[in-house]
């Protein structure tokens, strides 16, 4: 089984569906709403679990009910959570309005996450026992960076996901193995919006890259294999939140198998495609029967 240890966050999303979102001092009535698990690295931590790896979740949830909610969450898709810390004050949130039209506005409290500022005690010990280190930016840089670095330190392969973009220090590129950006992030840390030209300045910082690009597929490059697409698969989409985490969670469990790379991003995007055509994040991701008879 590959051993999959994640480095993250955990966020409950509170969304409020409305007609129209309210204007400063407007109140409105909406007409739904939902709470739903999230946050990057909890969310690519169920789909590697869901996708038949051994998942262990780093980060902390809060002292208030979101964060037994988010614990529970995890373990009901497999993830051993014996050293995500449960921190004083309250958990991560995302705070959601979305209209008629889709749209979306956005506030996040990093609550619980914003405590993460290096590794815990146990947290080295479980990387150096893991196959692949799975990293996010919803955490303080200094926890990602402690993380990557102690990755290297036992030879475990680095997976980072630069979400939300920002600019990254180079220490903490050099301690990358594998680098999946969408094309969004991938032309924010370049300044450079074509995908193919990204993929290669990109290779000057870290050894593999793959730009998730949406309904195109997805686009891998590294320095010894020129750049080539995997296709989507074509199918009506729902729902595409939570797909890039899922593509995510499930490619690196197949790249631990040892499987060929073009293979495993083959069944990263069944796997994707599969979440986009449900509503939901977290509770739409597939199980690996799932994904295998999709294939
Ligand atoms: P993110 O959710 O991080 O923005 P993408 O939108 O690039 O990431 O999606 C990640 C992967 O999910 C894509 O590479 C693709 O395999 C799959 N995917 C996303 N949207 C669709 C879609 N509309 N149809 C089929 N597959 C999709």
């Amino acid at each position: 089984m590959t051993g999959i240890a994640v480095l993250g966050s955990t966020n409950m999303d509170l969304v409020a569906y409305v007609a129209h979102a309210p204007k400063r001092g407007e109140t409105v009535t909406g007409r739904e709403f939902r709470t739903i698990p999230g946050g990057k690295g909890a969310n690519q931590a169920v789909a590697a679990a869901r996708a038949g790896g051994y998942v262990a979740m780093m980060g902390a949830v809060g002292s208030d009910a979101f964060g037994d909610q988010l614990r529970a969450t995890l373990i009901a898709s497999g993830v051993d959570t014996d050293l995500l810390r449960t921190a004083d004050g309250p958990s991560g949130t995302a705070h959601i309005v979305v209209d008629d039209e889709g749209g979306n506005a956005i506030v996040v409290i990093p609550g619980a996450n914003g405590t993460v500022t290096s590794l815990a005690p146990g947290d080295e010990a479980l990387i150096a026992t893991a196959d692949l280190l799975l990293l996010q930016l919803e955490l303080p840089l200094t926890a990602v960076l402690d993380g990557a670095e102690a990755a290297r330190r036992h030879g475990v392969r680095t997976v980072l996901t630069p979400a939300p973009a920002r600019p990254l220090p180079p220490e903490l590129l050099s301690a990358i193995d594998l680098l999946i950006p969408n094309e969004h992030e991938a032309a924010t840390l370049t300044g450079v919006t074509d995908p193919h030209k990204a993929a290669v300045e990109l290779l000057s910082h870290v050894p593999e890259v793959v730009i998730t690009l949406g309904a195109a597929g997805s686009l891998y490059a590294s320095r010894d294999t020129g750049p080539f697409t995997v296709p989507a698969r074509p199918i009506d989409a729902v729902d595409t939140t939570g797909a890039g985490d899922t593509f995510v969670g499930t490619l690196a469990v197949a790249l631990g198998e040892g499987r060929p790379v073009e293979e495993a991003l083959r069944w990263a995007s069944t796997a994707a495609a599969l979440c986009v055509q449900r509503p939901g994040a977290s509770t739409s991701m597939p199980y690996r029967s799932e994904i295998d008879t999709a294939s």
